[in-house]
């Protein structure tokens, strides 16, 4: 493994830039090993960035960076157990082929299938759903590189409280090299997604938790306009969208117009409430059964920046209350709809849904755009709900705040000083988050 001269790194979203003294590109996890030796013998952090999709600064590296596209191997596939071992830079959207080829599947997902798999569990990643939690619940075993350059695994049996603390562990414990997943028999989705308007959704958002496998529903802000979307598992077989409505909803409206009417609101932003107005109008209801990973998740063409905060599921309705009278007093002007979604409690230390079902409240602008004013404001309010921010989303929490509303915040800090004490695995945002 020869050091790589081009080092210059920035996320998706384009916000978080790198300049790292040192690139490489690992094979194997004793290349990895070596890596993180090599850094530690020249006084270097070290950091394997996953595919740059977190908002944060979460995958900054100062010192030596560790592209992931190497590092991609399926190790093992067993369909009787459902347990799959892959490397920590395979992408999600190659897990998922492999997975359909032996007839398993993730149990839930998030909105997109680009991240790698160590990047998208490292912040905790989530899609919505009743009793499917997130990644990090679907994880059996771990493999990390720890600051001593040693290589160990972790599981619920062998040594517990490093998988409970790693599994969502920010890249600060230590460089994931492999994940052992535990997949369930493939399934399909019935996906319906239909407009309702504020009123109707707010009365009936308990009723639509309880009675569906994976509720969500997005607000167009400035209007009364939601879009409901419901998904229920399904025998079969697939009623996919056709090629030409696929084309229409999620290429065209979702993404190509969507650029442009974003392009126009950043020019014009008065204009918002009425571009609004005609998106949240221009989606119609649709119903249609696909693989369940074709229906979690959807390509997002249009950059944005992100902040999203977990909150005491109970709490949905007074927040979301507080939240559009907020857009009644600021003068905010947002193009982008607000996310909402359920997940039940998690039991990994840092995930946002930590031992409490929580509702996830997911604010956007265009990349273009400037989101300070609007997701500090968002964030005032939420923290009043003791809202757990997104660890790959903007915040500007720190821990003084963090280690109030993770009761194992305390315990985290504690393991990443016995792992880590000269912070091997530090970068500005872990100073951020955890203080040092
Ligand atoms: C368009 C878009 C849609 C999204 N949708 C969702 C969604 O539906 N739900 C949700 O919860 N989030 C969502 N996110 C956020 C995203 O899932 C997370 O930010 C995720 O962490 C990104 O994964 P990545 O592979 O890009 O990792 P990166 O952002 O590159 O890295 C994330 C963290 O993982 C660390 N890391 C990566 N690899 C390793 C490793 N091998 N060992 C140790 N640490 C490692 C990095 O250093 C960093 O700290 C979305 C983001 C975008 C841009």
């Amino acid at each position: 493994m020869s050091p790589e001269t081009n080092s210059k790194w920035q996320n998706w979203a384009g916000n978080q830039q790198a300049t790292p003294q040192r690139v490489a590109t690992p094979r194997t996890p004793d290349e990895v090993a070596a890596a993180v030796r090599s850094a530690a013998s020249d006084g270097l952090t070290v950091r394997m960035t996953g595919t740059g999709h977190s908002f944060t600064g979460a995958a900054v590296a100062e010192g030596v960076l560790l592209r992931p596209t190497a590092l991609t191997a399926v190790r093992s596939v067993d369909p009787t157990t459902g347990l799959v071992t892959v490397e920590a830079g395979l992408p999600l959207h190659r897990l998922n082929r492999v997975l359909d080829e032996h007839g398993l599947a993730l149990a839930n997902m998030g909105d997109i299938q680009e991240q790698t798999v160590a990047g998208a569990l490292q912040t905790a990643t989530h899609g919505t759903g009743r009793d499917a939690a997130g990644l990090v619940s679907q994880v059996a075993a771990l493999e990390l590189v720890l600051a001593d350059g040693t290589t160990v695994t972790c599981s619920r049996e062998e040594r517990p409280d490093l998988f409970d603390a790693a599994r969502a562990g920010l890249g600060a414990l230590g460089i994931v090299t492999a994940i052992t997943w535990r997949t369930v028999p493939s399934f399909f989705l019935r996906a319906q997604e239909e407009p309702m308007k504020w009123d109707e959704v707010l009365a009936r958002v308990d009723e639509f938790d309880a009675a569906n496998e994976h509720f969500e529903f997005y607000w167009f802000p400035h209007t009364e306009g939601c879009l409901t979307k419901r998904n229920n598992r399904v025998e079969g077989p697939a009623e996919p969208v056709s090629k030409f409505r696929y084309w229409l909803d999620d290429r065209f409206l979702s993404n190509t117009v969507f650029e442009a009417v974003n392009r126009v609101t950043h020019l014009a932003p008065a204009t918002t409430p009425f571009v609004n107005g005609i998106s949240a109008k221009a989606l119609g209801a649709r119903t249609y059964s696909d693989t369940s990973h074709k229906v979690f998740t959807s390509p997002r063409m249009v950059r944005f920046k992100e902040q999203e905060y977990a909150i005491p599921r109970e709490e949905l309705v007074p927040a979301l209350r507080e939240l559009r009278s907020l857009f009644t007093k600021r003068n905010w002007r947002i193009s982008f709809p607000i996310e909402v979604r359920v997940l039940p409690p998690e039991d990994a230390w840092l995930s946002m849904a930590h031992e409490r079902r929580s509702a996830f409240i997911a604010v956007h602008v265009y990349h273009r755009d400037p989101h300070e004013e609007y997701f500090r404001g968002v964030e005032e309010l939420l923290t009043g709900f003791d809202g757990r921010p997104h660890w790959g989303k903007l915040h500007t929490r720190d821990a003084s705040y963090l280690e109030k509303v993770y009761p194992r915040f305390a315990d985290f800090r504690a393991l990443r000083d016995e792992l880590d004490p000269e912070r091997r695995f530090a970068n500005p945002y872990t100073r951020q988050v955890f203080g040092d």
